[in-house]
């Protein structure tokens, strides 16, 4: 095993095997590579140039992928994956800095999520193609993963390292993304994996998407604890958090949701805790989930 730091600046701390810098993050912004780093580089999610050309952004059925649409995990705005002059001029930024560096991981290779992009270029390419909707974005990731491959590889003769988003089950669905197709074309696979900052929910929302995919016309129920036999009060889930993810579970798929808890009057609590959680239940409209809030609202019968 080898053991690295991952980091917004320039600097190396002691005692890793490598270092990863991020010369171009989801922000957008862009710093000097580094000749003993290992350079990160985002190239879709791009706040930046998603600002200065807002035509650029990935479209969809359910909005646009500015980071402020809810209706997906985008935590930065997303271009869309055909646009010509940001493909170009990436594929020479990203040569550029695999020669000042040893080597480049990348970041945000894919389309935003499921049902992007619809653009008019992009319809109009996935129409030419003759191909399935999701066969065509899986051709369009894979084909300009072999260009970025090539310049780094064979061209800059640098380390290569393709970005994932953590969903081993729905990425071709979601991202347009092949394990299978990428794998003869880099070194290695970076997954990140863990972020209790924002992402956690993240992981049951794919999870959700993953068993509805792979049960295919079997209804999914799932479960979820509220407070189960022998729970640490204090370790037991916010009300709010189980709001959160109901809502996402159910735009993810699922038929059913239990909530579990030891007793009865347990479940009663916890009716009462989502009623009064009102701003909440209303700051997640904008999910695409109305059944869940709906259910929650009849709540307010029960406990008042
Ligand atoms: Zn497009």
């Amino acid at each position: 095993m080898k053991f690295g730091t991952y980091v917004f600046e320039p600097k190396k701390a002691e005692g890793f095997d490598f270092h990863l810098f991020r010369v171009k993050p989801e922000v957008g912004r862009r710093l000097p590579p580094v000749s003993d780093m290992y350079s990160n580089v985002a190239i879709f999610g791009d706040n930046v140039t998603a600002r200065n050309h807002p035509d650029w952004i990935s479209q969809s059925a359910l909005g646009p992928a500015w980071r402020t649409n809810d209706n997906f995990n985008v935590r930065w705005d997303v271009l869309c994956h055909t646009q010509p002059e940001h493909r170009a001029e990436q594929l020479d930024y990203i040569e550029d800095v695999a020669r000042h560096s040893p080597g480049v991981w990348l970041n945000s290779i894919h389309f935003a999520d499921h049902g992007h992009c619809t653009c008019p270029r992009c319809k109009e390419l996935w129409k030419k193609s003759g191909l399935s909707w999701l066969e065509w974005r899986r051709k369009e990731v894979t084909d300009y993963m072999k260009e970025v491959s090539e310049r780094v590889r064979d061209r800059a003769k640098k380390k290569f390292v393709i970005g994932v988003l953590p969903d081993p089950v729905s990425s071709l669905e979601r991202f347009g993304i092949d394990f299978d197709d990428l794998a003869p074309l880099t070194d290695e696979f970076l997954v990140v994996m863990f972020s209790k900052n924002y992402a956690t929910p993240w992981y049951w929302e794919m999870l959700t998407r993953g068993f509805k995919k792979l049960f295919k016309d079997v209804p999914l129920n799932i479960a979820l604890y509220v407070f189960g036999p022998g729970d640490n009060p204090a370790e037991v889930p916010a009300p709010s958090e189980l709001v959160t993810l109901s809502v996402r579970a159910g735009r993810a798929g699922a038929d059913g949701i239990l909530y579990l808890t030891d007793k009865a009057s347990q479940i009663w609590d916890f009716q009462k805790a989502v009623v009064d959680r009102v701003e909440l239940r209303q700051k997640l409209k904008t999910y695409g989930c109305q059944e869940v809030l709906d259910f929650f609202q009849s709540w307010e019968k029960v406990v008042e």
